[in-house]
């Protein structure tokens, strides 16, 4: 069976999907957009999702017509899919318009959603860890926005690629390791759980807002502070990323380093197990 997209208003099989090449999207990477998980046929922490979505909007005075209502397009695609887990991936574009820099007026934005299949990393995958490389970060200095610009990031992955690494953390001048080019950094130093605070600099993952606040009610001591490059490759015990996709996934190794001992350390494996169990008994996965 053809898989159903939402596009402009209407869901219709992918095949009947036409985009104009004048989409700013597509001739200035112009719009934004999400990715949300979806379990058991429930698109986890859509709540969050929709309002950083709404944020980025804001930010790039993209206006969405009134009764655009992402809640519900979101369950009925997941419904129209049978989408038990996977992905939702979802993009607002400006719009169609001739080619020019400045904002066009009385533009319609360009909105599609559709389903993407997802593995989950593996417990075995979780054990052995993943390993990164530090890249220096080349994004622009709005990064809170998660803006279809994603350059930057892809050439720091395929930097990882060709590593051999799974990511490629993001190293700014002056500032330290930010995060990975599609995930949040966390390192435990100390004992401390440390990860960027939330500014223009980073992307704030909906996966580390809810870990932050795992952590909080763990107990767990936190530093909202970057990393620097030496604290990350000489004095960290753990370091793991975050992402929608990946959950939680130990570092074992940056830049041919060993992390500790090599293995994901208790700290992770402690914030790793309540996030799962936060999903697995939570009544309602759209407000966790
Ligand atoms: N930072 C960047 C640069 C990302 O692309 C992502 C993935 N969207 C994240 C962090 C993690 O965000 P989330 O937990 O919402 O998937």
């Amino acid at each position: 069976m053809s898989q159903i997209v939402f596009f402009n208003g209407e869901f219709m099989p992918r095949e009947n999907v036409q985009i104009s090449f004048e989409d700013r999207g597509f001739q200035f990477g112009d719009g934004v957009y999400e990715v949300i998980k979806c379990e058991n046929g429930q698109a986890l922490a859509l709540n969050r999702h929709l309002r950083r979505l709404k944020r980025s909007l804001d930010a790039l005075e993209i206006q969405i017509p009134s009764e655009l209502d992402f809640a519900h397009l979101t369950r009925r695609l997941i419904k129209a899919n049978s989408l038990h887990d996977g992905l939702v991936y979802m993009q607002v574009t400006r719009g169609v318009a001739p080619r020019a820099h400045t904002f066009p007026e009385n533009v319609k934005p360009t909105v599609i959603a559709y389903p993407m299949p997802w593995n989950n990393p593996t417990s075995v995958q979780f054990k052995q860890g993943a390993t990164a490389i530090i890249v220096p970060d080349e994004r622009w200095l709005r990064c809170d926005i998660k803006s279809l610009n994603l350059i930057a990031n892809a050439v720091a992955k395929e930097k990882a690629r060709r590593a051999g690494a799974t990511e490629a953390l993001l190293y700014r001048e002056g500032l330290g390791v930010v995060e990975g080019s599609s995930s949040n950094l966390f390192a435990v130093i100390d004992g401390t759980l440390v990860t960027a605070p939330a500014s223009p600099l980073i992307l704030s993952g909906i996966t580390r807002e809810i870990l932050l606040e795992l952590a909080s009610e763990l107990s767990i001591p936190l530093r909202t502070e970057v990393v620097s490059r030496h604290e990350l490759l000489h004095d960290a015990q753990e370091a793991f990323i975050t992402s929608r996709g990946i959950a939680v996934l130990p570092l074992v190794a940056i830049d041919g380093k060993i992390v500790g001992d090599g293995t994901p350390g208790p700290i992770t494996q402690q914030l790793a197990n309540a996030y799962k169990s936060l999903i697995d008994e939570a009544e309602n996965l759209e407000a966790i």
